[in-house]
């Protein structure tokens, strides 16, 4: 049988195995199964040629039942209703076991970002928020960057959103660029949150950092952040990045900053000098201590599970790992750290921007980093103590922690 690598199914089966393990009242589990609202909406682009382009675009509000959905756009060619959706179900177990007061969501846009000029990206985004303006906000649901979209694009939606509602709001979008109230620190931090996990995660597997080797898909608004701080807060030697195109490989390790320089000059990471060429398929089976999925969904599947040789897999993309290969690493012994756990950082810097939006006074980087180390240190224990409570494999381990969080909130609320 063919693997089910709808991103949406694979989302409600792991809810399914962590319903089972919690004994979840039926009821609570066929309303968290699905999202409380969706908006699919026609969105005209004026393209620079005179034509008239129109889009499809996305916003899921799968839960808000701990706080105001939350959670980022993307812009991809291959988006669909249902990846959206379980994208937006992840953002709430992750909101969930970062512990912050928000709920979660996530949007997309069917479209092909690189093959648009800046102007028509802009009018795309104001286009976006056009449709959504109402149903978000800072005590609605707040969006934020992801795969495709960037501080620049959440400028032009928050300036549109604030034009529509006649009045500042900057909490209405994260990730927003500094000057129009974005917050220290925001950048980096998915990348920075995982790097806490990889370090939390290397002290109960006794692995020593210093030296240790690690390989990244992705070098988009996380993976490149990855590359940089795998080697400068935790000493780790990467030795493979790769994006879209393809990748490298150096044994000796890769200099993140030549790659940047050679990545500005080129649009990709390959044919950096003194590098060797590796495709995408050959770096996750490389024999490394770390591999850090930073890409996209599906990548870890029954097709390679078994030729995974890490210790440690990091998930800083959202949905890299299907079920049928889990069950291969659990199998293995290998230590997943669950993406809505590895990932949290993102959205937990996010959510400190919207703290210092509302009172409108701003920390400093440090600050930042030392609430993100606090709060994600947090989770990873949670969740590691869970696992070994219950003897279950990470991700179930996570979603225990999540689900019953989330399911409180909503008995609380009286919902169910
Ligand atoms: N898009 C990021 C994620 O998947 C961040 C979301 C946010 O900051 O709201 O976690």
């Amino acid at each position: 049988m063919t693997e089910n690598l709808n991103p949406f199914a694979i989302a409600q089966a792991q809810l399914d195995e962590a319903a089972k393990v919690l004994g979840l009242d039926p009821d609570m589990h066929a309303f968290l199964r699905r999202p409380q609202r969706e908006f699919h909406f026609n969105i005209p682009v004026k393209m620079d040629d005179g034509s008239t382009k129109t889009f499809q675009g996305f916003r899921v509000q799968y839960s808000d039942a701990r706080g105001p959905a939350k959670g980022g756009i993307r812009f991809h060619p291959d988006e669909t209703i249902d990846t959206v959706r379980a994208l937006a179900a992840w953002m709430t177990w992750k909101t969930a076991v970062a512990d912050i007061p928000l709920g979660g969501g996530k949007g997309g846009v069917i479209c092909n970002p690189r093959e648009m000029s800046p102007g028509e990206l802009e009018r795309l985004s104001r286009g976006y928020m056009r449709n959504i303006a109402r149903y978000v906000g800072l005590f609605q649901d707040s969006p934020a960057p992801d795969v495709n979209t960037h501080p620049q694009i959440m400028a032009w939606m928050l300036d549109e959103y604030e034009t529509i509602m006649g009045h500042r709001e900057p909490g209405a979008i994260t990730g927003k660029p500094l000057p129009l109230g974005g917050s220290a620190g925001r950048g980096p931090a998915t990348a920075l949150g995982g790097m806490f996990t990889i370090r939390e995660a290397a002290k109960v597997v006794g692995l020593e950092l210093k030296g240790a080797t690690a390989a990244i898909q992705g070098f988009g608004n996380v993976g490149s952040f990855a590359t940089k701080l795998a080697q400068e807060v935790l000493g780790i030697k990467v030795v493979a990045v790769s994006d879209e195109f393809g990748g490298i490989y150096s044994a000796n390790g890769l200099d993140y900053y030549a790659i940047n320089e050679h990545l500005a000059n080129t649009g990709k990471v390959i044919d950096m000098p003194g590098t060797q060429p590796i495709s995408n398929k050959d770096l996750l089976e490389l024999e490394v201590d770390i591999l850090i999925p930073a890409a996209i969904e599906n990548q870890l599947t029954a097709q390679n599970a078994d030729n995974i040789k890490a210790k440690i897999i990091a998930e800083l993309a959202n949905g890299p790992t299907t079920p049928e290969a889990d069950d291969v690493f659990e199998a293995k012994g290998i230590y997943v750290i669950p993406d809505f756990l590895c990932n949290a950082g993102g959205v937990t810097v996010s959510y400190f921007e919207m703290v210092q939006n509302a009172y409108q006074y701003y920390w400093t980087e440090q600050m930042v980093n030392e609430r993100l180390d606090h709060k994600m240190t947090t989770a990873f224990h949670a969740v590691h103590t869970m696992a070994q409570e219950k003897k279950v494999y990470t991700r179930v381990a996570a979603y225990l922690v999540s689900v019953s969080r989330v399911a409180e909130a909503v008995r609380l609320r009286g919902w169910v």
